[in-house]
């Protein structure tokens, strides 16, 4: 058997190991030993979570497909030494079963799962904006009628902004004064004007620029009636701006066809 972190699995010593109950969606899974899983998950009121799936890589496991990324569960944990480890499963929405079908959703909620989880830095540092954020994000990129590039986009711009790097897509990233602006540059954090402008800066067209503010705010109706050039510009963007802050890129964002 492969060697295993220091967790106990069962009861502790006096038999009382701390039971919680966490709202979660899993975002990323990999194999420990020969059947388990550590489950990555983002919960609603505990943050980041990683958590021990006991026999979940058995063809007779009881988990089924509920610890699988995308999936939204109502989970039962016991508190671990080092991992927790996860007692109870319970399917709230099954997003991966929609998502699935299609490779273009598939691939933007991939990119989203993987943004949660690098944006949040720390283990169990409560983050329900993030969650809620999330959840949102995968609903809406279940709907046919939302554009997957378009949810994407602005959940990237959005989650970006609760983690504390929120741009600006009206006044002057420097100096603040009133927009509209057309230079747009990922360093200064968003748009600036022709006396601040830094070289090197992109020059979108002015409905790009707010169609990025719409897709910020969630205002559906401004995003809806974009042009495809400006919503192609817009991805460019908001990718740049992704990456600049992500430090490297998101890796499934390769996959992503835009
Ligand atoms: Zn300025």
């Amino acid at each position: 058997m492969a060697p295993r972190p220091g967790f106990v699995g069962g009861t502790g010593h006096n038999g009382a190991v701390p039971l919680y109950r966490a709202e979660a969606v899993v975002l990323r899974t990999h194999k420990l030993g020969e059947a388990d899983r550590i489950i990555t998950l983002l919960t609603r009121d505990h943050g980041r979570v990683r958590a021990v799936a006991k026999g979940v890589r058995r063809t007779t496991s009881r988990w089924g497909s509920r610890l699988e990324p995308f999936t939204h569960v109502d989970l039962q944990l016991a508190e671990g030494r080092n991992l927790d480890v996860i007692t109870q499963a319970e399917t709230l929405t099954p997003f991966s079963a929609s998502l699935g079908a299609d490779y273009e959703r598939y691939t933007a909620g991939t990119v989203m799962l993987e943004t949660a989880e690098r944006l949040i830095t720390e283990d169990k540092q409560p983050s329900l904006q993030q969650f809620l954020l999330l959840v949102g994000g995968l609903r809406a990129l279940t709907s046919e009628d939302r554009v997957p590039g378009q949810v994407l986009d602005s959940y990237l711009l959005r989650s970006l902004s609760v983690a504390g790097y929120a741009p600006s897509f009206d006044g002057c990233a420097r100096c603040g004064v009133e927009g509209p602006h057309r230079w747009f540059n990922p360093s200064a954090g968003g748009v600036l004007c022709s006396e601040c402008r830094m070289p090197g800066s992109a020059n979108p067209a002015g409905e790009t620029v707010v169609l990025l503010g719409a897709l910020l705010a969630g205002d559906w109706t401004v995003v809806a009636s974009s042009e495809v050039r400006h919503r192609k510009e817009a991805t460019g963007l908001v990718s740049a701006y992704v990456h600049w802050h992500l430090e490297r890129g998101l890796r499934s964002m390769e996959y992503v066809e835009r």
